[in-house]
């Protein structure tokens, strides 16, 4: 974590672009609070996630990562997020040991106070779930004394798992509701950086939209208007009941 920062938030996206549909409101809220605010990308999505490209002739896996990774910076800068590749390849995405140990070194490196990541089990895509369950192991991995001891374990960072495309068949059931409200001319900046998933833009406005009315009809302030929907993994530890 930079020190001049408030505290670190770190997101492991499975592909180039989830990031940035599903969590891109609370990337840019924490960025501009002041927090040290880091992307993993496991991989660029390059076959599985790049519809747009794959329509372009004579596209190769090639050119589609170089697009997919420079659609990723921007939406990243745009977020104020730094941004890591790791370059795992998609569509399957196989994390083994090494890359593993990759993530680690990451989180490490980062000191998160919260993880983002995908939900444990979406029938749809198994590089979410793969995401998913990598993300808990190196956070496992990352807190232990004796692993690579010449770096600092990490604490016990929140796991949030960002609104998966199709909730019900996920298991997702949504226990925050952040207000993204202030920072969605920010996440609309960063989907509009999506080229190759341009399709999705007016889904991930639209659902903004529903999880805010549910932001205010669950108690939140009348002004919210876009929010975004998570699920915490661990408990929250408090002093109070409210
Ligand atoms: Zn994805």
């Amino acid at each position: 974590m930079a020190d001049d920062k408030r505290g670190s938030i770190q997101v492991i996206s499975a592909h180039s672009g989830d990031f940035v549909w599903r969590a891109g409101g609370a990337l840019a809220l924490y960025a501009e609070g002041g927090y040290d605010v880091r992307i993993v990308c496991l991989s660029y999505g390059e076959r599985g996630e790049s519809q747009g490209l794959w329509k372009q002739d004579g596209m190769t896996v090639k050119k589609a990562k170089a697009g997919r990774r420079a659609e990723a910076v921007a939406a990243a800068e745009a977020l104020g997020a730094d941004i890591t590749f790791l370059d795992l390849g998609d569509y399957p995405l196989r994390i083994d040991a090494t890359a593993v140990d990759r993530i680690v070194a990451e989180m490490r490196a980062a000191q998160p106070q919260v993880l983002l990541t995908h939900v444990a089990s979406d029938p749809y895509n198994r590089d979410h779930n793969a995401a998913h369950e990598a993300t808990l192991l190196a956070r496992q991995v990352a807190q232990a004394a004796g692993h690579d001891p010449g770096t600092t374990p990490i604490g016990a960072p929140q796991v949030l798992q960002f609104e998966p495309h199709q909730p019900e068949q996920c298991g997702f059931v949504p226990n925050l509701l952040l207000d993204i409200t202030p920072v969605f001319e920010r996440k609309r900046k960063a989907m509009e950086c999506m080229g190759a998933q341009s399709h999705l833009m007016r889904y991930y406005t639209d659902l903004a939209l529903r999880r805010g009315v549910q932001a205010v009809r669950n108690g939140g302030r009348r002004s919210i208007v876009q929010a975004e929907a998570y699920q915490r993994v661990f408990p929250v530890v408090g002093q109070e009941l409210l």
